[in-house]
């Protein structure tokens, strides 16, 4: 089994792999450059939206225009910050002005975001919005339907809670959806309390395979806000100096903690 630094290191892998991608020809000739995703490599929590913006394609970070304010907010508000969760997008690039996501790009890129999930190993993967939600469920059931209730299933060889949520740039000029979103997100440090999901063995490897019904987490109790077991302990600085230069760069590029 991988130790967390050789996960970080081969999440460091995907990236570079990732930054020069060229399977989806439109994206790759439009993108500033490829938003990959940041955080904490080793996060129990993970989340997942739709595809960069404007503002994430500037800058190769995801969530930094008004809803990643509003991310931001949400997580302060649970007592969590960027620090503990990894941040990820089904799209690596921007579609061209913000039109959304194709079949085929979604497929086309879903095998980068299956290898965070499998190198990060998070105990709960967030979903923000349909598109995600659609992807990791294999299924069409909409948002709507779905927001607020978690759910163990393997996604590739990781069994996670799926915990689907309202996309927060819904939630940004909507009052009832922004009180609904809070409220899931407030639901989420009794989730990330829950014993891990048991993991399926080794060799049984059941794509996007629904393991067991949803588990509906509204009747819990909450807790006082949880510490997430493999909370980040070190900032960027004070980690030990990298390998090399590189390696130091594509890890701050990333924002990996
Ligand atoms: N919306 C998303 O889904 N992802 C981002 O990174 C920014 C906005």
């Amino acid at each position: 089994m991988a130790t967390k630094d050789e996960r970080r290191a081969q999440l460091t892998d995907v990236y570079r792999e990732a930054r020069g991608c060229p399977r989806c020809p439109e994206l790759a000739s439009t993108r500033t450059q490829v938003v990959f995703g940041a955080g904490n490599a080793d996060a129990d929590l993970m989340f997942v939206g739709e595809a960069p913006g404007a503002k994430e394609d500037e800058q190769g970070v995801p969530f930094v225009g008004a809803a990643g304010k509003l991310l931001d907010q949400l997580l302060r508000e649970v007592g969590l910050s960027r620090s503990d969760v990894f941040v990820a997008n089904v799209l690596k690039c921007r579609p061209p002005g913000n039109r959304d996501p194709l079949p085929g790009e979604i497929e086309n890129c879903s095998d980068y975001l299956m290898r965070q999930v499998e190198l990060i190993q998070p105990r709960v993967i967030c979903t923000l919005g349909n598109f995600s939600t659609k992807l990791l469920r294999g299924d069409p059931t909409g948002i709507s339907r779905l927001h607020g209730q978690a759910e163990i299933l393997v996604i590739g060889a990781r069994a996670v809670r799926l915990y689907p949520l309202f996309h927060p740039a819904a939630a940004l000029y909507t009052r009832s959806l922004l009180e609904t979103l809070q409220a899931d997100f407030a639901r989420l440090p009794a989730l990330l309390a829950l014993d891990p999901p048991e993991q399926p063995e080794p060799a049984a490897t059941p794509d996007l395979a629904r393991a067991e019904r949803p588990e509906i987490v509204a009747a819990l109790p909450a807790p006082p806000i949880a510490e997430p077991d493999r909370q980040a302990t070190a900032s960027p600085a004070q980690l030990e100096p990298p390998a090399d230069e590189d390696e130091g760069a594509d890890e701050r590029q990333l924002g990996l903690f």
